[in-house]
């Protein structure tokens, strides 16, 4: 997602490193990279022109903080001026709410009102959904289907062709539910028709929150979808979908941002799973390579409890076959570990991609063999010679070729965040996010 973007800024960034004096032409080349990284991610010509001269503005006039070095000042500026091009952040609450989705039609709206109700599932809510699309043939059995996937009732009748019915017999229907996610119909453009249902639907269904589900890869266009549903029913959260297909996710964001309607969620895939929360820093954090600890942190706490793994005991460097195991356990419940790892500061260490291609049949085998170790062998894989590799494999019913795999597997995570460690050290990433957020 905004792969290229990335590596763009970082690249202009990385040129002013070892510079001593903020200096005109250094600022100018740094910004004319960053206008060509903007505009090629389909950013509006003008916000590019705006942030631009602000960042040239902001670098020359203003004062380097104190003890900052001339990257650091200019990046923190970057930095804030990117995020203020994201628009404000929305919150999310966990309370009682009726949430009520707007969107075209192929939008991902039904897809996101699923992954939703994963999402309010997953932070220990009780979820129901309502399904109101009645134009699309097929949509109740799309929305049962996925609600089914996940224990999550779903109200509809795909013989009703009066939305409004439908959400008021749905209304009554799923009184318990804490968290209420209403589908409504999509049509292919914006008709009158449409607008005036979302709108009796809105008043019908009294909704606590208005989200408009935009599709990333309209760009710039995006902010003609926004501007015309937030007149309709008030939009109080945009999610942009498939940012994982599009390198015109710059502009979507960008645009929606513009019409003053915050981004609160980004689809990026298509499995139920494939939701992030949007928040503007951790986004800018994570393209300038500055890794987003907070978001790891948050996903860490929520899938793991205390006495599972300690990421910062992993970033500390200490990890043996024991965190490992404990690590492909969650894992496992926090997703697929590329994600993770891209929330993570890196800076410019290489992860090789094999650390990531462990499937989840891999993933039980390796825990399978884990079993048959002793403790001493978990706390220092270093004394498995090959008698005991034997044993291990003969308990495990495992080959020693697979025990030899796992141990590969668990040096090559160890050297990674060894890397990791050794960027964390040449930069201080939470010394600097203090900086910023004072
Ligand atoms: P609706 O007509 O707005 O309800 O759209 P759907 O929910 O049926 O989604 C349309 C298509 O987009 C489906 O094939 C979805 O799998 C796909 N889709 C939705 N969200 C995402 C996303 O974030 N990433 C990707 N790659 N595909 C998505």
């Amino acid at each position: 997602m905004l792969d290229r973007l990335g590596s763009s800024l970082k690249d202009a960034l990385k040129k002013l490193a070892g510079k001593t004096v903020v200096d005109r032409a250094a600022v100018e080349e740094l910004v004319k990279d960053l206008q060509r990284a903007l505009i090629q991610s389909d950013v509006n010509v003008k916000l590019v022109m705006n942030l631009s001269q602000a960042i040239k503005t902001r670098s020359l006039e203003e004062e380097p903080l104190k003890g900052m070095g001339v990257r650091e000042h200019v990046l923190r500026i970057v930095y804030q001026e990117l995020v203020g091009l994201m628009g404000p952040e929305v919150e999310v609450t966990l309370g009682q709410q009726t949430i009520l989705m707007a969107g075209l039609q192929g939008s991902g709206k039904t897809t996101t009102t699923a992954k939703l109700a994963r999402y309010f599932q997953r932070k220990g809510l009780r979820v129901a959904v309502i399904c109101g699309d009645t134009f699309r043939p097929g949509a109740y059995q799309q929305i049962s289907t996925l609600c089914q996937k996940i224990n999550v009732p779903c109200f509809g009748d795909p013989n009703e062709t009066d939305a409004v019915k439908i959400v008021t017999k749905g209304l009554k229907s799923v009184g318990q539910a804490e968290v209420l996610i209403i589908d409504t119909q999509g049509r292919h453009a914006l008709e009158e028709g449409l607008i005036q249902e979302i709108v009796d639907l809105n008043t019908l269904s009294k909704a606590t929150h208005r989200w408009l589900v935009i599709d990333a890869a309209l760009g710039q266009q995006a902010s003609e979808q926004a501007r015309r549903f937030h007149q309709a029913i008030d939009i109080d959260g945009v999610i942009i979908t498939k940012m994982d297909g599009t390198a015109k996710g710059g502009g979507a964001l960008s645009a929606v941002a513009e019409t003053k309607s915050g981004i609160v969620f980004i689809g990026s895939g298509e499995t139920i799973e494939d939701l992030e929360r949007f928040d503007p820093d951790g986004f800018i954090s994570r393209l300038l390579g500055m890794g987003d600890l907070k978001a790891l942190v948050e996903r860490a706490e929520e899938a793991i409890t205390t006495e599972d793994v300690d990421v910062n005991s992993m970033l500390r460097g200490k990890f043996t076959l024991r965190d490992m195991y404990k690590q492909l356990e969650a894992v496992n419940k926090m997703g697929p570990l590329k994600q993770i790892m891209s929330m993570l500061p890196l800076g410019n260490v290489d992860i090789p991609n094999d650390v990531y291609e462990v499937t989840g049949t891999k993933m039980v085998r390796y825990r399978i063999i884990m079993d048959s170790m002793t403790n001493e062998e978990l706390d220092d894989p270093a004394v498995i010679g090959s008698s005991r590799m034997h044993r291990i494999a003969t308990g495990a019913g495992a080959s020693p070729d697979e025990v030899r795999e796992l141990l590969r597997y668990h040096k090559t995570m160890q050297r990674a965040l060894k890397g990791m460690r050794g960027a964390g050290g040449k930069f201080n990433m939470q010394r600097m996010m203090k900086r910023f957020s004072g």
